[in-house]
């Protein structure tokens, strides 16, 4: 079971939650000019990281909100949560 902190609610099951993929992965500001492989990209193409990734969430049974969490993809263990619009917290390890 693990626990994840709603910026909004607080502390819950992540049966209450319901993953959202890549964090930070940003609409296209023109996507008519875009070729079918850059659209190919924008919609399919993530990074598939071993360690802290930023992953987006939504707090489905609860407050239905989506926020972000950094992750660690091999140990699960959660290193922050953050509203969606705010940076991606900085963490000790992080390159400068
Ligand atoms: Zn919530």
């Amino acid at each position: 079971m693990i626990l994840i902190s709603c910026p909004n609610c607080g502390s819950r099951d992540e049966t209450e939650f319901h993953y959202g993929g890549q964090a930070h992965v940003a609409y296209p500001e023109d996507p008519n000019t875009l070729s079918d492989e850059e659209w190919g990209r924008y919609l399919f193409y993530r990074e598939n990281t071993k360690g802290i990734f930023a992953e987006r969430w939504v707090h489905s049974s609860g407050c239905r909100k989506w926020f972000n969490v950094l992750r660690d993809t091999v140990t699960y263990r959660i290193a922050a949560v953050y509203r969606t619009g705010e940076p991606r917290p900085t963490l000790d390890g992080d390159p400068q």
